[in-house]
């Protein structure tokens, strides 16, 4: 990829492989430009591996009247969910109505009809009406006093990091070339207008030139550090938003249950044996990449779930948390973070340059279709060949299959039965690789050893990181574990025997010598410790290695 990336001239080069960046590079292969992409850490690394994971309208943002944003955000749902239905699946929200809640259960009846509506043919059912009664028995664990109904409505869940990446190889099956690790650092311009973007390559620091006609910036958070090359003013107003993770057994609901916390909605997600809660809002001025979650954060999440479900979480019970930036665009009317418009712009600077920021997972590729047309419209006469119309909407994206619940119920009980494999794994395999499953379990090669799983009982198998490093360009230990894999996060990943047994297939794979297995490991310890410096503890340990 490399090599490529040094050798041709590309009608577009995209920085950033982020959700965004890989919409654009798959939409403009789509259409028949060639496309260079540069990551300058993992793929998903920034803010597409750190959000909430729904794939969702909005529902707060009718509070604030972004109507447009949550109809294309329903529209795009809709979308997503026909083209990757193995990675993005309706689930059920509750929203309990209390007693002196901020809003009426009437307001939220009439909030969730115009979301049906403007969700238009492309809803997924309608809500429904949950009595205290059918709640106590459903959602054990929600606080009982001052609970009058729930309101049960439907909107979809994701793997932003899988989602990302599935994007991003759909767009190098269709001739795009994409490299993780390197970073654009300048810029180079030729007759007036942009011609190269100059690269270093992170894992090695070789220079490498990336020639094109047409630089998009599609940076998230780091689109003023870009823009700022071209002497461009700021437009972002970053925030940090913080999950927690803990044990199915510490806080378990049924459905994804939203509250409000002094004006602010929080979610309760179940993930399967784990739950996590999010989010935290708050302005974030410094470096995206150094945003961890701290004490604060945690605390403050523990003391919202404690006070809607009859537990008593304290930070012991947090097994991991992960931190974002939201690179939101500055709105001058918006008094707290979370009022911040997440509608999306693009910017044009230096002619032949493009920036596009904001917006959200979900609408990464109406995002992506605006901007190749605005490119198009243009530069046109920059590009070979005139480009097709946009194709993204209607391509199933790698793994994808239609009737998806049919073919999943038949391959899980293939594996299952032909394999012997257990049903969590087996349904862990499909809901992850859609019809690539068998792909998949076929890097095992002769090798039966790696169809166990990575640890004692975790779904998860080690074939998965011998197919990452062939397919999926996985670079680290930490690129595996925490964004082809859900380990780090919701498995035993933390731990160093599922990360030492992880970093036995890679260095198999990758032809990782002893040293560079060591130095592997011990980089994603301390990326585990920063993971969980919000333990006095272990910010102690996090310190001292740096
Ligand atoms: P990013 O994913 O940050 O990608 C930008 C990439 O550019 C990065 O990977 C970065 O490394 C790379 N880059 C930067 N500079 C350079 C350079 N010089 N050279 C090469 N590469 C470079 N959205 C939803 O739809 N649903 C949700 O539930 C949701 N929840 C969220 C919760 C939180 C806490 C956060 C933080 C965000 C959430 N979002 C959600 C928003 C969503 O995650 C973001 O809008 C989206 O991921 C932004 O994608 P992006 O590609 O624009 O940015």
């Amino acid at each position: 990829m490399i090599e490529y990336l040094g050798r041709e001239t590309f009608d577009l080069v995209v920085i950033g492989g982020g959700i965004t960046g890989a919409w654009i590079a798959l939409d403009a292969a789509m259409r028949g430009l060639s496309v260079g992409l540069v990551e300058q850490g993992d793929f998903a690394s920034g803010s597409s591996s750190r959000s909430s994971r729904f794939v969702h309208g909005g529902l707060r943002y009718l509070r604030y009247r972004h109507f447009s944003l949550v109809r294309e955000s329903l529209r795009e749902r809709g979308v997503l969910l026909r083209l990757a239905p193995h990675l993005v699946r309706p689930f059920p929200f509750l929203l309990p109505v209390y007693k002196g809640g901020r809003d009426s259960a009437l307001l939220l009846r009439i909030g969730l009809t115009g979301y049906e509506l403007l969700a238009g043919t492309l809803g997924i059912g309608r809500h429904r009406v949950r009595s205290k009664k059918d709640l106590m028995r459903e959602e054990p664990a929600l606080r009982a006093d001052g609970l009058q109904i729930g309101l049960q409505y439907y909107d979809a869940v994701t793997n932003d990091a899988r989602l990302t990446l599935t994007v991003l190889l759909g767009a190098i099956a269709r001739g795009a070339a994409a490299a993780n690790y390197v970073q654009a650092v300048s810029w180079e311009k030729a007759g007036g207008r942009v011609a190269a973007v100059n690269c270093r390559e992170v894992t090695t620091g070789a220079e490498l030139t990336v020639r094109g006609r047409v630089i998009i910036c599609a940076a998230g958070p780091w689109t003023d550090e870009l823009r700022a090359m071209s002497g461009a003013s700021s437009i972002l107003r970053p925030t940090k938003g913080v999950h927690i993770v803990v044990a199915r057994e510490s806080l378990h609901t049924e459905s994804i249950i939203a509250f409000d916390w002094h004006g602010r909605s929080l979610f309760v997600v179940p993930a399967g044996r784990h739950t996590y809660v999010g989010t935290t809002d708050t302005d974030w001025r410094g470096d995206p990449n150094g945003v961890v979650a701290a004490a604060g954060d945690v605390a403050y999440l523990i003391e919202a779930a404690n006070a809607f479900f009859n537990r008593r979480l304290t930070a012991t019970d947090v097994t991991a948390a992960w931190a974002g930036v939201r690179p939101l665009v500055a709105d001058e009317g918006s008094p707290t973070p979370s009022d911040v418009s997440r509608d999306y712009e693009i910017l044009e600077g230096t002619p032949g340059v493009y920036a596009i920021c904001g917006g959200k997972l979900t609408n990464g590729r109406s995002m992506a279709e605006a901007l190749v047309d605005r490119v198009i419209e243009r530069e046109g006469r920059y590009f070979a060949a005139k480009p097709a119309r946009c194709r993204t909407g209607n391509v199933l994206l790698q793994g994808a299959i239609a009737d998806f619940g049919r073919y999943r119920k038949r391959a899980v009980a293939d594996l299952v039965e032909g394999w012997g494999m257990p049903e969590e794994s087996a349904a862990h395999l499909v809901d992850t690789y859609g019809t690539q499953h068998a792909r998949v379990l076929g890097a095992a090669g002769p090798d039966p050893s790696l169809l166990a799983s990575v640890d004692d009982g975790s779904p998860e198998l080690l074939v998965e990181a011998a197919h990452a490093a062939a397919h999926e360009m996985v670079v680290t230990l930490e690129d595996f574990m925490r964004r082809r894999s859900d380990l780090m996060f919701f498995g035993s990943g933390l731990d160093a025997g599922a990360a030492s047994r992880v970093a036995g297939v890679l260095a198999h794979s990758l032809g990782w010598d002893d040293a560079e297995k060591h130095r592997q490991t011990a980089a994603y310890q301390l990326a585990a410790a920063r993971v969980m410096a919000f333990r006095p503890e272990v910010s102690e340990v996090a310190t001292q290695d740096r």
